[in-house]
């Protein structure tokens, strides 16, 4: 059995201990302690770390009463042994911990709404309640916990020895299933729940605590959160990324979010004009290509070289080609790589198989069936030839059909 020194002072960092146990666990040891300021994965958050005799503390774990330091030397059972503990880790989690107290019993205080699930990992954390709150409830959550946290209450844990002296104090929330002795962790002026883990002393001590999302979730809400540092950092992140954005639109932070607006509503009107723009081009284009056209035993046959078309333009235009018994076959140079379309008309050959001789030139990839196939490949050198060759090859093609 381990005492747990981290119920009786949270802000504990470094202790003595004597080891009760050491076995092998893979490539590490499992460490039992009579005492220990480590508290383990539990909660829903995770355990902390550190050193026990130089040892690193890598992970720490519950079984029943005991509780297992997992280290990366072993120490023989009898040694006395100094705990240090990563306390910059612990303290930050104690801020998450104590303000999801916090945030909780604004949320129930306020709207009902109980917290039915906590998640804390090492950069955000999580709160699930068990109703919708939206975007106004979760804003007066966050303000309400931020004025109780600046009045600085001081947070602290009590043992109660039977369920009966738990009677008259306004909980929270009762976790079901415990049994005495039960430790109840309070805030002076608001919140009092059932709880096992280490807190800060007072709330002012969590630091600013900022709701960074709240999503619907399982018929609630779940809110993600940050306290202390964390919040710290991800509001001069986001100063950070408005500061770029308002910079590169030569405007004031304020006026960031119209500037955007603004140009992503010039962005649709350029895009409309410049698909009509295209339609127009394309109407030209076709007619050009069906003039130059070769007739070949009574189909037209057309094989062309095109710079930067994309694939919707590609199929526009040769299906305005496809007039009578007909053969397009259009390529699309886009620099790196180079796109290909292939579609006929009263054409005895299926298209899928026509588009192999395409991909055997140019070592593309493409397939298709009936009237249309298409592929890719990656730019050859001498392009131009080989469309050159293929018009050629798809002419005796078009001639022993
Ligand atoms: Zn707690």
């Amino acid at each position: 059995m381990t005492e747990r020194l981290y119920l009786l002072d949270s802000m504990l960092s470094a202790f003595d201990a004597t080891v009760l146990a050491c076995e092998p666990d893979g490539d590490g040891y499992l460490i039992e302690l009579d005492q220990s300021a480590f508290f383990p994965n539990k909660g829903g958050q995770p355990c902390d770390t550190g050193t026990l005799n130089g040892a690193r503390v890598l992970d720490v774990n519950e079984q029943g009463e005991r509780l297992w330091h997992r280290t990366d030397r072993a120490i023989p059972a009898g040694t006395k042994a100094h705990g240090e503990l990563d306390f910059a880790r612990r303290f930050d989690i104690m801020q998450q911990h104590t303000g999801e107290h916090l945030l909780s019993w604004c949320a129930w205080h306020l709207f009902g709404a109980q917290n039915v699930g906590f998640h804390c990992a090492l950069t955000y954390a999580t709160l699930d309640l068990d109703k919708p709150v939206g975007h106004d409830g979760i804003a007066e959550i966050e303000t309400t916990a931020n004025r109780l946290a600046a009045e600085n209450a001081a947070v602290t844990a009590k043992i109660y020895d039977s369920e009966d002296d738990l009677k008259g104090i306004p909980l929270r929330k009762h976790a079901e299933g415990l049994t005495a002795p039960i430790r109840i962790v309070t805030i002076e002026g608001s919140d009092a729940c059932t709880c096992c883990a280490p807190h800060v002393r007072r709330t002012g001590e969590i630091g600013q605590l900022k709701i960074i999302d709240a999503v619907p979730y399982k018929g609630g809400t779940r809110c993600t959160f940050l306290c202390g540092m964390r919040a710290l950092r991800h509001a001069q992140a986001m100063q950070d990324t408005v500061s770029a954005i308002a910079l590169r639109f030569s405007t004031a932070r304020e006026q960031a979010e119209s500037a955007v607006q603004k140009q992503g509503e010039e962005l649709s009107e350029t895009k409309r004009e410049l698909r009509q723009a295209y339609a127009a081009l394309d109407g030209y284009l076709a007619e050009s290509l069906k003039r130059e056209a070769e007739d070949v035993k009574g189909t037209k046959l057309i094989v062309k070289l095109l710079e930067s078309v994309d694939a919707k333009r590609l199929r526009g235009l040769a299906g305005a080609t496809m007039d009578g018994r007909a053969l397009t076959v259009l390529f699309s140079d886009t620099g790196e790589r180079v796109s290909y379309l292939l579609a006929s008309n009263g054409i005895k050959t299926d298209a899928g198989v026509l588009i192999g001789a395409v991909n055997a030139a140019l070592n593309g990839s493409g397939g298709g069936r009936g009237t249309l196939a298409q592929g890719s490949a990656k730019k050859p050198a001498g392009l131009k030839e080989t469309v050159e060759g293929l018009f050629t090859y798809f002419r005796n093609v078009l001639l022993h059909e």
